[in-house]
């Protein structure tokens, strides 16, 4: 069964508690940044005058992330969420510019750098909860539950009040259909990252490939692989660097520890 996450932009009240709780869920840095980063995996933005919206990631049904990645760092769960395995990943970047809603970050500045976005709190959904995020929206404009079930929440609540929504269910059919899905009051032209792929309903993967086919390979593909080998190799020596340092560190304190016993005992 394939979870999703409804959300209702008509209920946002931009309160920001989704980025808070995701924040604290994720471990992540407290930062001022209004953009997603690797400390942002979700934003709440302002549609001037008419409400807010929610940018993350769509945790599309055919991502192109993974069908670009040419080592299978990225997952299409069969729960659902999208996911990225870093022993696997060469740090080609390919998923950054392959992404039609321009999520996934890079960490350019950490020597063991990562690919970061939302994981739709994937370890919560396996263990048969629910994302930080729509547990702590304080009005229901994020609801997290069954696909299936959220399109016929959405196909409700569009069919109750027709003159207060866009008659429309943004991620049923756009890129080949996401989990995410959208209604809104707001047209779906007024929402940036949604308005680019408003028009796509072809599952992006394949024209990605279809263009990817159209190219010589030896070239393209050749340099991936030496830079990707270079990569998995510096990223190994990076973590072994990073463990030794960690040892040294933890020896360092029980040396300091000892004769602070010694001194307790003559005492
Ligand atoms: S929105 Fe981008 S990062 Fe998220 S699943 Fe789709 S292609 Fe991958
Ligand atoms: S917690 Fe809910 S109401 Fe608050 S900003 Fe996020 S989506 Fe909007």
């Amino acid at each position: 069964m394939s979870k999703g996450i409804l959300v209702d932009l008509s209920l946002c009240i931009g309160c920001e508690s989704c980025m808070e709780a995701c924040r604290q869920v994720n471990n992540l840095k407290p930062t001022k940044e209004r953009r997603l980063s690797p400390d942002n995996y979700v934003i709440v933005e302002e549609i001037p005058g008419e409400g807010y919206y929610r940018h993350a990631c769509m945790h599309c049904e055919h991502p192109t992330c993974v069908s670009v990645c040419p080592v299978a760092a990225f997952e299409k769960t069969p729960l659902g969420p999208v996911i990225w395995h870093g022993d696997k990943c060469m740090g080609c970047r390919y998923c950054l510019q392959a992404c039609p809603f321009q999520i996934p970050t890079y960490e350019w500045h950490n020597p063991v750098p990562a690919v970061r976005k939302c994981t739709m709190c994937y370890d919560r959904v396996a263990a048969g909860g629910q994302p930080g995020c729509t547990e702590a929206c304080p009005t229901g404009a994020i609801l997290f539950g069954e696909r299936k079930d959220l399109i016929s929440e959405a196909e409700r609540r569009l069919g109750d009040e027709p003159g207060k929504y866009v008659p429309h269910i943004y991620g049923l059919r756009e890129v080949g259909g996401t989990s995410l899905l959208y209604i809104s009051h707001v047209p779906f032209e007024k929402i940036p990252f949604l308005a680019r792929n408003l028009k796509t309903e072809e599952p992006l993967p394949e024209l990605t490939w279809r263009v990817l086919s159209k190219l010589p390979n030896v070239v393209g593909f050749g340099g991936v692989f030496l830079f990707g080998v270079y990569w998995i190799i510096n990223r190994r020596i990076q973590l072994e660097r990073l463990a030794q340092e960690q040892e040294k560190e933890a020896a360092k304190e029980v040396i300091e520890e000892v004769p602070l016993a010694d001194q307790d005992q003559q005492e």
